[in-house]
């Protein structure tokens, strides 16, 4: 199997019992690797209706063909798994050193089902793999455990650990790897806790076989040079994300107390050069990464470090919730780490409860006595903390953003800004059409990566309703997740301009099969319409109004920044999801016809409509 580690670990964590199969063969034909195999093993094992938290959903975790291999960015893992935030598909990418790792312990998928009865950690060492007591990890940070599980195995362990959140099942906990990379979206770190398994830690040393070992080597330079000499690389691997922090407050993209307006006043200590300047010490990148965007930062106030924050975060725990100091919001980027919290929900489930506060409808006695306003750097620290254990205030924003607004009522479901359940990442877009349909159509709620179209929007007229646009974003969807299939990362695409044609010769060399883009995204929109086919199946009454945006979007426009005054009309987000649905080849309610699903390979699901 060329480009494979060749089989699938499956872990029964009920039974105590692992087995190794081999890959099927069709499944990598039709779905390559990654995210399809995620998003196929998802579809077909878990069954209708299974509890998120339950031993029926699965935690399926997979590399890519590229994984592990001489090609920019290889380091890229896929968590897919019925998420407990939605009720839908959550797919999750991690960066970092683990999934090279998996790549040479053989292995494509570990397919976790169950629950064991007591904590335990995952042990792989090649082909060696059995389930070990965790009592002595349980209960601490993701952080701490990681160094513990070095100490105690090596340094070329790899670990994947959740922190409190996940055993305590927060709806969005995150799974945490390298001291600071995450799988953080969709609550994969919960599904993760309530199998009662702390932490996967793994180490292999076999090689992966390779096609065509001159053409692979060839195409893999040629990725690498081109990214060398790229323009991008240098004001990239100055500041990273961070690198549209000043432009999205520019621009009014950038999230601003719970996204009522997106330009902040005290955004500018928050831009990337003030952040380099000030607490960043030194830089770090993925597995195989010739570009890396990670920032290592010392707070001096804190006398911490963490690996961030990045652009997401901060906006999110900085201008959403009105907080302007760089060191606090890395300070906060730390504690969720540590505790094992997506850092994006958790900032849209505090600035949603600030502004709640601020409107009256929380008081001092639901939020404990903590005068929770914007910009309460201390209220905020607790409120991790809490939202992590799921005690007080904290237990009811541990449920995200759209269970805790339908919980409290009187008004403030308008302002819980989420699409399906998930919070929306960190791009205001009260103005934004693509961004704003990007959101809503996004296959695990609204995230941005499946389809970064901010510059889009203003390179084209960002409040145009237009066909073209609706193409833009459908094709961004078929195509970008394609890296988390193959294993890599996308940024060498996104920020350093890299030719996508140069990954077509690598996935040859390196598989044996010859694809050309053209058939890449139609793997690509077999796996979104397999995965829009599991939020139907999943969800009675699925359909169009599960894809509106929040209120806040087409209801109240900012009343400050660039984009005060401006907003997209509701009869205008039901023009976006027309133009979709049609070119999608969908029905006017968002379904997949069979004449679709057949057109993909995907003829069978039509018989379950
Ligand atoms: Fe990792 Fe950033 Fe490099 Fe991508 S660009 S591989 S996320 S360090």
């Amino acid at each position: 199997m060329n480009g494979y580690g060749g089989s699938i670990l499956r872990v029964n964590l009920t039974e105590g019992k692992i087995t190794r199969l081999p890959t099927p063969a069709d499944v990598i034909r039709d779905y390559i690797g990654g995210r399809g195999f995620g998003a196929y093993f998802l579809y077909h094992e878990v069954p209708a209706h299974a509890d998120p938290l339950g031993p029926e959903n699965k935690l399926i975790i997979s590399t890519g063909p590229l994984s592990g291999l001489m090609i920019p960015g290889a380091g890229k893992c896929d968590f897919s798994t019925k998420s407990p935030l939605t009720g839908g598909y959550a797919g999750s990418s991690l960066g970092g050193l683990f999934t090279a790792e998996m790549k040479y312990a053989g292995i494509d998928s570990i397919i976790l089902e169950g629950i064991s009865p007591k904590p335990v950690y995952l042990f792989i060492d090649d082909r060696k793999a059995e389930l070990r007591d965790a009592s002595e990890y349980w209960g601490k940070g993701s952080i701490t455990v990681e160094r513990m599980f070095k100490e105690q195995l090596g340094e070329e362990f790899q670990v994947a650990v959740i922190g409190p959140g996940g055993e305590n099942l927060v709806s969005y906990a995150s799974i945490n790897h390298d001291y600071g990379r995450e799988a953080g979206r969709g609550g994969v770190g919960a599904v993760m806790g309530s199998k009662r398994l702390k932490a996967i830690v793994l180490h292999g040393t076999q090689s992966v076989q390779v096609a065509d070992l001159a053409g692979y080597r060839q195409a893999g330079m040629a990725l690498f040079k081109a990214c060398k000499d790229s323009d991008g690389l240098k004001p990239w691997q100055d500041y990273g994300t961070t690198i549209v922090t000043s432009w999205c407050d520019e621009v009014g993209a950038l999230p601003t107390r719970n996204f009522s307006a997106g330009s902040f006043e005290g955004g500018p200590t928050l831009y990337g050069p003030v952040m380099r300047e000030q607490i960043v010490i030194t830089d770090k990148g993925c597995f195989g990464c010739p570009s890396p965007c990670g920032k290592y930062s010392r707070m001096k106030r804190y006398g911490s470090t963490v690996e961030g924050p990045e652009y997401e975060t901060i906006g999110m725990l900085g201008s959403n919730l009105g907080i302007a100091d760089i060191q606090d919001v890395a300070q906060a980027n730390l504690l969720c780490d540590e505790l094992g919290i997506d850092t994006i929900s958790a900032g849209s489930a505090i600035g949603w409860a600030m502004e709640c506060f601020e409107k009256g409808i929380l008081t001092l006695e639901d939020t404990g006595g903590l005068e929770l306003r914007f910009g309460n750097v201390p209220a905020v620290f607790e409120l991790l903390q809490a939202i992590a254990k799921r005690q007080g205030l904290g237990a009811l924003l541990s449920q995200g953003v759209k269970a805790a607004a339908k919980q409290v009522g009187k008004g403030s479901e308008k302002f819980a800004i989420h699409v399906k359940g998930m919070e929306q990442s960190a791009y205001a877009t009260h103005n934004a059409t693509a961004m704003l349909l990007a959101y809503m159509t996004c296959d695990v709620g609204a995230h941005h990566n499946r389809s970064w179209a901010i510059t889009y929007d203003l390179q084209v007229g960002r409040e145009l309703v237009v066909p073209e646009k609706v193409a833009r974003i459908i094709w961004l969807q078929d195509f970008r997740p394609m890296f988390d299939v193959f294993g890599t990362c996308r940024l060498q695409w996104v920020e350093l301009g890299i030719d996508r044609e140069l990954y077509v010769p690598a996935l040859a060399a390196v598989t044996g099969v010859q694809r050309s883009w053209e058939e890449l995204e139609m793997v690509g929109a077999r796996i979104w319409n397999l995965n829009r086919m599991f939020w139907i199946r999943e969800n009675e009454g699925f359909g169009r109004e599960w894809d509106l945006p929040a209120p806040r979007f087409y209801e109240e426009a900012p009343k400050t920044g660039v984009t005060a005054g401006q907003i997209t009309r509701l009869e205008d987000v039901h023009k976006l999801l027309d133009m979709y649905y049609e070119q999608r080849g969908w029905s006017s309610n968002g379904i997949p016809t069979p004449a679709t699903l057949e057109k993909l390979g995907l003829a069978e699901l039509a018989q379950t409509l």
